[in-house]
């Protein structure tokens, strides 16, 4: 049984992280995606919620749990029985950090690999904080977050608008 992890915030879910887990779902048995709680962060999404809209909008893809953590990813690894790490890369900018972090990661759990994907190029531009963005300027955010999961979204982001 190959398990992997797709780590993040999610905050919210786009049509990026759907495409990176997706695209992960047919490479591994059985892809977890841990939602990161992080209490010296501040989230738009509260962690139920940002659970709630992934596995919403997952529910197409059968081998997918959804969780939310806050310790080490390297610990929830060794917890979850999975081998590998999943992340998607978008740009030269993203890499420094992530090369860090698959780095350490490695040093505290040597059992455990991270698999680098490459954004599909129609998401290279998209991130959490561009859909907020672009939500708090009232423009449309519906080619960036997953159609099941955009009312929702647009809910949250537009309140009192
Ligand atoms: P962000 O806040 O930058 O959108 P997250 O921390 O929630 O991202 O990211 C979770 C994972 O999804 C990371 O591995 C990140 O590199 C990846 N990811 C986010 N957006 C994209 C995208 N547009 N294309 C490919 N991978 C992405």
């Amino acid at each position: 049984m190959r398990t992997a992890i797709c780590p993040g915030s999610f905050d919210p879910v786009t049509l990026g992280h759907y495409d990176i887990i997706k695209r992960a779902s047919n490479m591994f048995d059985k892809v977890i995606v841990g939602v990161l709680n992080n209490s010296a962060k501040k989230y738009v999404f509260d962690k139920d919620m940002r659970v709630e809209l992934l596995k919403k909008s997952l529910s197409d893809i059968p081998n997918i749990e959804v969780i939310s953590f806050d310790g080490l990813l390297a610990d929830l690894a060794n917890i979850k029985n999975a081998a590998f790490i999943v992340k998607g890369l978008r740009a030269l900018s993203d890499f420094e950090y992530e090369f860090q972090m698959a780095l350490t990661n490695k040093k505290l759990n040597p059992d455990v690999e991270t698999v680098f994907l490459t954004t599909s190029a129609e998401y290279m531009f998209l991130s959490s904080s561009i859909v907020k963005d672009v939500a708090k300027h009232g423009g449309d955010i519906s080619k960036f977050v997953p159609k099941s999961v955009l009312s929702d979204i647009e809910r949250v982001l537009c309140r009192g608008k």
